[in-house]
């Protein structure tokens, strides 16, 4: 076994169907007092029931997260948070809520307690982002990582299809890569696996009945783990690929996830084995990146970057933009391989049965 080091996110999980009963008294234990509960509008309702169970504890609702977090809209509720008295802050929705909560936490060190309704992971993370003139400027810091997560899989049975699927690749992706990250360790490893396990074991269960309680509680089990992982482990070529995307051309943000994930575990499968045959071993199938690919059009994701509004044109440019900044990656990263990834991640093509893949795969041994 290689040297390692391992550092473990501290954080207090409330994990099960009905944990949101639990709020209250975890609002108790953080010792806050003043909590206001944020959200996007279109979760207001969820806002205002937990504001409701609060009572006294809570100061109000601010239903006006939006994606990406707007500098402008991080500081109205900056100031809305200070305007308030708030001690505590309760993210009751999905990445774009709790990354508005981590803006308060950055800018007053105030603790939030999150509420995950989707599978993307940010409650999990010291990552924070802010998007300003277009640009998105995210940061590491202690103090935006929150200090209790309720994960209640009840709160998840109304998050449409299309977007649990997109989410749940979202999750496996950050799984994948922390599988050969360049601070990759046996702990995360073995969490990671167990997150690709348990989100491709749920998955396919939702596609049936988007309402089953126990698919929907082995994607959010999945999604934890998954996340805390991307908390715990350094990014590579997939994130670099869907950062570069979702800044420069605004691409949604789950769906480049879903589209990019088999192609940058093809583009490393030579150059990481072990790490590809734990994907693999995570969904019970000798190929990994093929396996990806046939999931997501078992379950209807999208497969192309085509179909979610990529042009043709700006691929080389996106790829050029990868290669001034690319992250770490087990393979090299060179202009040549990028452009083939996106070239097969555009027109959708399953990893390993086309031009560009079998490209890719021989040009990184
Ligand atoms: P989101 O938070 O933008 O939610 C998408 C929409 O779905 C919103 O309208 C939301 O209100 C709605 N929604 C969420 N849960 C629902 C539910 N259970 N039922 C019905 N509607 C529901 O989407 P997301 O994919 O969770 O988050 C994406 C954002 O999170 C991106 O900005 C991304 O950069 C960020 N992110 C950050 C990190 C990090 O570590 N900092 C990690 C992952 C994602």
């Amino acid at each position: 076994m290689k040297s390692f080091t391992f550092e473990a996110s501290p954080g207090r999980v409330v994990f099960g169907p009905n944990a949101i009963d639990q709020l209250p008294h975890e609002i108790e234990q953080l010792g806050a007092r003043r909590a206001l509960v944020l959200s996007t509008p279109q979760q207001a309702e969820l806002a205002r029931h937990l504001s409701d169970r609060l009572g006294s504890r809570s100061v109000g609702l601010y239903p006006h997260a939006v994606m990406h977090v707007p500098v402008e809209v991080a500081q109205k509720a900056i100031a809305e948070a200070g305007r308030l008295g708030a001690d505590c802050i309760v993210a009751a929705g999905g990445g774009s809520t709790i990354g508005l909560a981590k803006a308060i936490a950055l800018h007053s060190a105030l603790p939030i307690l999150a509420v995950p309704t989707t599978y993307a992971g940010s409650e999990m993370t010291p990552i924070y982002g802010l998007t300003e003139a277009g640009l998105k400027r995210t940061g590491r810091d202690r103090r935006v990582l929150p200090r209790t997560v309720i994960y209640d899989p009840q709160l998840t049975l109304d998050l449409p299809i299309a977007m649990s699927i997109s989410s749940g690749f979202n999750a496996i992706a950050h799984a994948a890569e922390a599988l050969y990250a360049e601070n990759a360790n046996p702990v995360t490893s073995l969490m990671a696996e167990e997150g690709i396990r348990s989100l491709t074991r749920g998955l396919p269960g939702l596609k049936v009945n988007p309402r089953d309680i126990d698919s929907r509680s082995d994607c959010l089990y999945g999604a934890w783990l998954c996340g805390a992982v991307l908390g715990m482990a350094s990014m590579a070529l997939h994130h670099k690929l869907c950062h570069v995307l979702g800044g420069a051309w605004n691409l949604p943000h789950a769906e480049t996830h879903t589209v990019i994930l088999p192609h940058a575990i093809a583009y490393n499968q030579a150059a990481a084995p072990e790490a590809v045959d734990r994907i693999g071993c995570a969904m019970n199938a000798p190929d990994a990146a093929g396996a990806i690919f046939d999931l997501m059009q078992q379950l209807g994701a999208p497969v192309s970057l085509k179909q979610i509004g990529m042009k043709r044109e700006d691929l080389a440019r996106a790829a050029a933009l990868v290669m001034e900044a690319p992250y770490y990656n087990p393979r090299p990263v060179t202009s040549e391989g990028v452009l083939a990834l996106l070239g097969d991640a555009f027109e959708g093509r399953r990893p390993g049965s086309s031009v560009g893949a079998t490209r890719a795969v021989a040009s990184a041994r």
